[in-house]
């Protein structure tokens, strides 16, 4: 194990039903990072945060969170350590309001962020306290989702594409919200298709291609190799 990692996978295989999407992945995340997983659409990224979550249930080998097995447990038990995971679709209860979303789930564990503190990392919630999550922007949408996480007193967040279907000022700002959460102490995986989005957060990037990992680079190594990079994305 890299020293310092708070999470290892190992020679993970996934499944739906009988169709392997993961196909052996490895990868360390260590503490205190900011990795994203990156690939066509298809490769894998969305199973594999899915699969630390225990969201997707048949699983092969090991993923290790500061030491202890996550396979074979229950989503609610991964969540009660730290993990908070954010979804595509964002998940968050459109008829209620903003207030009362960052009531749902109840509280799991100590250590999570105040309304105040929320508050202060996402002043758009702020104004929009009130509104009913139909009436929300992506954006907002978005914010709203991560906030209910930190709220749950997660340390350790899984993000799959926070910044898909964002205009440009507003994928900025999410970024800007990410950056802020690493220097707080957060460790970070970030499922992202918006290379741009990800060269701008991230310390390190795992590619994944057909369930699984085929490079790890840097942000230096990425910067160093973009042909490669945008060649595995096929771009
Ligand atoms: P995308 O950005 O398109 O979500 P991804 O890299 O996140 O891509 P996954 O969503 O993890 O990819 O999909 C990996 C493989 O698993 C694909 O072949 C996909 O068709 C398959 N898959 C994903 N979800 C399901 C599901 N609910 N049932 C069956 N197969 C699925």
């Amino acid at each position: 194990m890299q020293s310092g990692a708070v999470l290892r996978v190992e020679n993970l295989s996934a499944w739906y039903a009988e169709s392997k999407a993961l196909h052996g992945m490895n990868f360390d995340v260590r503490e205190g990072e900011l990795l994203t997983l990156i690939g066509r659409n298809g490769a894998g990224k969305t199973t594999t945060l899915r699969s630390i979550m225990g969201i997707v249930r048949k699983r092969t080998g090991s993923i290790k969170f500061k030491g202890d097995e996550l396979i074979g447990r229950r989503v609610y038990e991964v969540a009660r350590k730290g993990v908070g995971y954010c979804p595509e679709e964002r998940a968050i209860f459109s008829s209620l309001s903003v207030r009362e979303n960052l009531t749902l789930p109840p509280v799991l564990q100590k250590g999570g962020m105040s309304d105040e503190e929320l508050f202060k990392t996402f002043p758009n919630l702020l104004r929009r306290a009130g509104s009913q999550g139909t009436k929300l922007s992506g954006g907002e949408q978005q914010m709203l989702a991560i906030a209910r996480i930190l709220r749950n007193g997660s340390r350790f967040l899984l993000l799959d594409e926070p910044s898909e279907g964002l205009a440009p000022v507003v994928v900025k700002e999410i970024a800007e919200i990410i950056l802020r959460l690493k220097t707080q102490g957060f460790t970070i995986i970030l499922v992202e298709q918006n290379l741009r989005f990800a060269r701008r957060v991230a310390d390190r990037h795992v590619i994944v291609e057909h369930g699984k990992v085929v490079d790890i680079l840097n942000a230096a190594e990425l910067e160093a190799d973009m042909d490669r990079v945008q060649t595995y994305l096929g771009v």
